[in-house]
């Protein structure tokens, strides 16, 4: 192990210690070379996040077959085909129109892919996701209700880059209100949808108190991303 595996190490080691039973680590890998990801599975880690289908199937072939793979970043109908045989969730879910790829492509190789519907709850305008409003639309769709090969695991979202930790609170509360009130609409019977995705270097702390049974991690772990 070189020095910045060393580090990877001693970083997810500390980080994995502190998280309560019930919050699962994503440790955002993209951008950091495979072997760093070594690093982190060495200490134990088998979650991992990437944001870009290239380089989620370029890690995916060299790396261990037990590893999960979550897909975190935007994703374009034209890249599902390549991210749905490797990917053990899709957090990002942005769209009916993405979903309808999704089950399409996860159909053609006899799979149920697991998927996180991705909300827009920061004040920003440039984050993705869906209004409850346009899901709901989606979740009360014929169409929805024919896809037989995408299971809705829970939601996923950002929230704003602020100092603000009032602000940040009250989106990630936003976020578990969010999977409160679409348990009890859409998915009471359904024990697959569980998760709540949310919460980053800078502000897992608040997502955790907020509810969060994932977070997605990548600076504190793996040091700063040079793109
Ligand atoms: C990059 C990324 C993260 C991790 O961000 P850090 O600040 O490095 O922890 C989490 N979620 C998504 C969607 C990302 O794109």
């Amino acid at each position: 192990m070189n020095a910045r595996q060393q580090e990877v190490r001693e970083n997810i080691k500390a980080l994995r210690e502190s998280l309560p039973g019930s919050v699962r680590l994503v440790a955002v890998s993209k951008f950091n070379p495979p072997e760093l990801i070594e690093a982190a599975y060495a200490e134990g880690q088998r979650l991992f996040g990437e944001s870009h289908a290239q380089e989620l199937s370029a890690k995916a072939a060299q790396l261990p077959g037990d590893i999960e793979w979550h897909f975190i970043g935007h994703l374009q109908t034209n890249k599902v085909k390549q991210v749905v045989p490797l990917a053990a969730c899709i957090e990002s879910v942005d769209s009916a129109r993405l979903l309808r790829e999704i089950d399409r492509r996860a159909a053609a190789i006899g799979k149920v892919m697991p998927c996180l519907l991705q909300f827009h709850i920061a004040r920003e305008e440039t984050k993705f996701g869906f209004s409850y409003a346009e899901c709901e639309e989606l979740l009360r769709s014929e169409e929805f209700a024919s896809m037989r090969n995408v299971s809705i695991a829970g939601v996923m979202g950002m929230a704003s880059i602020t100092d603000d930790s009032e602000q940040i609170l009250s989106e990630f509360a936003s976020l578990r209100d969010i999977f409160d009130r679409l348990k009890s609409e859409f998915f009471a019977s359904s024990p697959a949808f569980k998760e709540i995705s949310m919460g980053m270097t800078h502000d897992y702390p608040f997502a955790i108190r907020q509810g969060a049974t994932l977070i997605r991690v990548g600076t504190l772990i793996f040091g700063e991303r040079s793109y």
